[in-house]
């Protein structure tokens, strides 16, 4: 049993999908591991680190020969992946509703793509779950960087020469990221509220000492909603959510906003006029830029500036943490492969339940439910 990683090659990735800590977990399980040369280095893991875990340290090509599993934190080309075994695994994100060309190479190619975006949302897959790992961290460096682009402190301050008032701080969204943005903003001392279309999150936001901001004319999500995910809500909703968020936002000054939708492009939640309404010097964070983002005027990797505000949009923010993310994402994809490690195949075999969710092709075909045209 052959594991191998490359070094990210999309633009801006910087983390990596395996470290000494998890490569010498494999190779106890019996697993050979081989990882290309540098691929640590912007998450400061030089490659003598990976010797020392075990792993060969080789370049790319020796790295994925006869490989029967390929890990990633983004899919590589397939292009790169010539010399593995038929059939093999690649676990990986994959972007599945975003790079669907991607998905149909993989499946061109014979190969297995394994996707971690699609790890259900049940309690024995939590520690395999790429999508909360790594929303957290980018939770808390959102605030981190509104913060630090902010001219004004957080939290309030009593000098000899005056009050500094706290920042007020808002969160739209309050799902994995917006919990930990809400956590961190309270500890750096700002004066912390919080929305969200789930009722489930009105107790969360209240729990950590933060003011839930919610709709209550036009019913919202009910609980959880299903596996923890929100849909896309009416005309209705929307209009009152506009309404409630224009009063609130023009008195904030910092907003954290990390609302998505699964298959769907992330709802628009604040408006052009919104943003006017704010005081010059407060500064947005798009958590969902990538996805089309839930600011108007958004943009990926920018920090665009309208009527005074700043608008920053990173489409990589975990990136931004590369060696804690890599930690967390590593830990995740090693959690997955050994939970099914069958000892007497010295190789994992997955369940149906997790199998059926993540598996995206198979034999040369697409296969997953989620990627069949809607009936
Ligand atoms: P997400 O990244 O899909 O979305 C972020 C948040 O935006 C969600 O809370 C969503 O309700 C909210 N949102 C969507 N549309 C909105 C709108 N129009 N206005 C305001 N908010 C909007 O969500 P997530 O961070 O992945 O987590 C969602 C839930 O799933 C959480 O309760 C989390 O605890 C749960 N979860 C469970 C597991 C598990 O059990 N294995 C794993 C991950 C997440």
């Amino acid at each position: 049993m052959r594991i191998a990683v490359l070094k990210e090659r999309a633009a801006g990735e910087t983390r990596v999908a395996l470290t000494p800590e998890t490569a010498k977990k494999f190779a106890a399980l019996g697993a050979e591991v081989a990882v290309e040369e540098g691929a640590g280095s912007e998450a400061s893991i030089p490659d003598s680190a990976y010797e020392e875990a075990g792993a060969a340290v080789v370049p790319a090509e020796a790295a994925v020969k006869d490989a029967d599993i390929v890990m990633g934190v983004q899919a590589p080309d397939p292009a790169l992946l010539t010399g593995t075994k038929p059939g093999a695994w690649v676990a990986a994100t994959f972007d599945p509703f975003g790079n669907r060309e991607r998905v149909e190479a993989y499946a061109n190619a014979g190969l297995e793509a394994l996707s971690m975006e699609f790890m259900p949302r049940i309690t024995r897959a939590q520690s395999m779950d790429v999508l909360s790992s790594q929303s957290n961290l980018a939770g808390y460096k959102a605030v981190i960087a509104a913060a630090d682009t902010y001219g004004r402190a957080f939290p309030m301050m009593m000098t000899a020469a005056g009050t500094v008032q706290a920042a007020k701080v808002f969160i739209m969204g309050v799902g994995v990221a917006g919990l930990q943005a809400i956590a961190t903003a309270k500890r750096l001392g700002a004066q912390v509220s919080a929305t969200d279309v789930r009722s489930a999150t009105k107790e969360q936001i209240q729990s950590l000492g933060a003011k839930p901001i919610f709709v209550e004319s036009v019913e919202g999500i009910e609980g959880e909603g299903s596996g923890g995910y929100a849909t896309e809500m009416s005309e209705d909703y929307r209009r009152a959510q506009a309404e409630l968020v224009s009063g609130h936002i023009a008195k904030q000054d910092i907003v954290i906003t990390t609302a998505l939708i699964p298959g769907k492009a992330a709802p628009r939640l604040i408006s052009d006029p919104q943003i006017a309404s704010m005081k010059p010097g407060s500064v947005i964070y798009d958590l969902a830029v990538a996805q089309g983002g839930n600011v108007e005027g958004s943009r990926p990797d920018e920090t665009v500036e309208r009527h005074g505000v700043k608008i920053i949009g990173f489409s990589n923010t975990a990136g931004r943490l590369a060696a804690d993310a890599s930690a967390l994402f590593a830990r995740n994809l090693y959690n997955f492969l050994s939970a099914f490690w069958d000892k007497e195949m010295g190789k994992p075999v997955l369940d149906e339940e997790i199998g059926n969710a993540v598996r995206l092709t198979h034999n040369g075909k697409v296969v997953n439910e989620r990627l069949m045209p809607q009936q």
